[in-house]
């Protein structure tokens, strides 16, 4: 029998912002199209939000390229001036905590605790971290034979179009535009159809910080209209994009012509390695949050568990017993751990994957179906005796879905965890320090976490080998992406 929905504890937050912001104004779009943005614990309409088609991403693009035009506010403003004014968003992010993290919650679905907790300081830390490095990126000077002085500089890339998921709405978004600005370059970020909400309201508290007009537009809208047009747009420098593999091929296509600049976070198929000498208490725990936090949206999931053959069982049971206890609920409810997915379609999708794991022969041991009469509910999985060519053990479902694999050796795992395209993270459970830097060296994935997972800071890079990714975000590393080199060289009289 399916439970009711439990009764909301759904505050009343305000929605400030349904408009896009071009050149410093909040506006509707050109035609005038509104979609609307849904909760997807109640599966109830939130608001109406602008959509941005073609017209809107031309005039956003405009007003970036103008912004970023010689002898502009922008281009004369000091690099320390442009980390202040990102330090200065990040104050107003974290006084206005409470409200973004309600409008993350109810846009997404995800536990107010880890909205107020994660999501907001998360991209108050990444504007903050971006913003100290604005009067930091350096050139070199360069000996070369002969009379010549060389050195390099720095320069912005330009005009960016970053198209961003719905998984982490806000931290997406601080993760694509903090680097960018950081670097003097503008913006047109087109957030995810689902979760337009927070990036708006971001864009409202950019604006009262102080950033000129143009430096950053947002542009909600879909992404075959939107976000293709962003890509197309011969004045579009470079794009940054997080989502599926698909998408970017797309894109890659699309940037082919004017070579754009391109970088990719996507999706994963994680392998998350427990040996039989690990801490079991510490394993299993981790293992859960591994695939589950984010109801298992997380590019980055530890959706494929190997287990050494020796604790398999026991490993399985434990799990399950852990994953059982697991409470799903309104997201509005500070108790609660997990909420609902983010659409009907990707609640279908889950679902369907469920049912093929069963098909395939797999054993379902907890879990397995939705959860309530209402809202996008899907109960915490964990599939034992998977093996690696099955659909749920090889396709990424980006849900609550954790396969359970059995191995004997550190060898043969190294070689199953690596026979996919994907290539984003892994993690191993060991008290040997030795077979850890075994795995850390042998596994092809751009985060290697050893007894933990998903600790990901915006100092350190993160990004995927393989099919998961281009380039890295994040860290020093993540202000490459946003920057062109330019060599110097001069000849020096004798
Ligand atoms: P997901 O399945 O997580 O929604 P997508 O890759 O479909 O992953 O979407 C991620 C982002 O890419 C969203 O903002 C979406 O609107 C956008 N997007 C989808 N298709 C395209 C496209 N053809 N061109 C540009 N952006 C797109």
């Amino acid at each position: 029998m399916k439970a009711k929905t439990p009764r909301t504890h759904s505050p009343s937050v305000k929605i400030r912002q349904t408009q896009m912001l071009i050149d410093g104004r909040f506006c509707d779009g050109v035609e005038g199209k509104t979609f609307a943005t849904i909760n997807p614990a109640t599966e109830e309409k939130i608001a109406d939000i602008a959509e941005g088609g073609e017209k809107d991403i031309d005039l956003a693009v405009k007003a970036a390229r103008k912004a970023f035009a010689e002898g502009s506010a922008w281009r004369k403003l000091a690099a320390r001036e442009r980390g202040r004014l990102l330090f200065a968003w990040a104050d107003l992010i974290e006084k206005n905590l409470e409200e973004l993290a309600a409008l993350e919650t109810l846009d997404n679905g995800k536990p107010i605790t880890a909205s107020r907790t994660g999501d907001v300081p998360a991209a108050a830390a990444v504007l903050r971290y971006y913003g100290g490095w604005a009067d930091k990126i350096h050139g070199q000077t360069i000996s070369i034979p002969g009379p010549y002085f060389t050195y390099t500089k720095r320069e912005p890339v330009g005009v960016c179009g970053q198209i961003i998921p719905w998984n982490y709405p806000m931290d997406m978004a601080a993760w694509k535009v903090a680097p960018a600005l950081a670097a003097g370059c503008t913006v047109v970020l087109k957030p995810a159809e689902q979760t337009p909400l927070t990036a708006l309201r971001m864009g409202e508290l950019a604006m009262e910080a102080g950033f000129p007009p143009g430096v950053l537009n947002i542009v909600p809208g879909y992404g075959p209209t939107a976000g293709a047009a962003l890509v197309k747009h011969p004045q579009v420098d470079k794009i940054a994009f997080t989502g599926e593999h698909k998408t970017a091929q797309i894109i890659m296509r699309e940037a082919a012509d004017s070579l754009k600049r391109l970088t990719f976070e996507l999706g994963g198929k994680s392998p998350n390695i427990v040996f039989a000498d690990a801490d079991m208490d510490e394993a299993v725990e981790g293992a859960c949050g591994a695939i589950f936090s984010n109801a298992g949206q997380n590019c980055c999931a530890g959706s494929r568990a190997f287990v050494q053959e020796g604790v398999y069982d026991e490993f399985v049971d434990r799990l399950a017993q852990r994953t059982a206890k697991r409470k799903l609920g309104d997201p509005f409810d500070p108790a609660t751990e997990q909420g609902p997915q983010i659409d009907r379609a990707q609640f279908d999708k889950i679902l369907k994957y469920i049912n093929l794991g069963r098909q395939e022969g797999a054993r379902c041991v907890t879990g397995g179906e939705r959860a309530f009469d209402r809202g996008y509910f899907v109960k915490p999985t964990v599939f034992g005796n998977v093996q690696d060519k099955m659909a749920i053990a090889s396709d990424e479902i980006f849900g609550p879905v954790v396969s359970v694999l059995r191995f004997k050796d550190l060898d043969e795992v190294v070689g199953r965890a690596n026979n996919t395209f994907y290539g984003l993270a892994a993690a191993v459970w060991t008290r040997d320090i030795g077979k850890a830097h075994a795995i850390a060296d042998r596994v092809q994935a751009g985060t290697v976490w050893v007894n933990c997972y998903n600790v990901v800071d915006t100092a350190a890079p993160f990004g995927g080998f393989k099919m998961s990714g281009m380039g890295r975000e994040l860290g020093e590393k993540g202000l490459e992406n946003y920057t062109e080199t330019k060599t110097v060289t001069v000849h020096l009289p004798a």
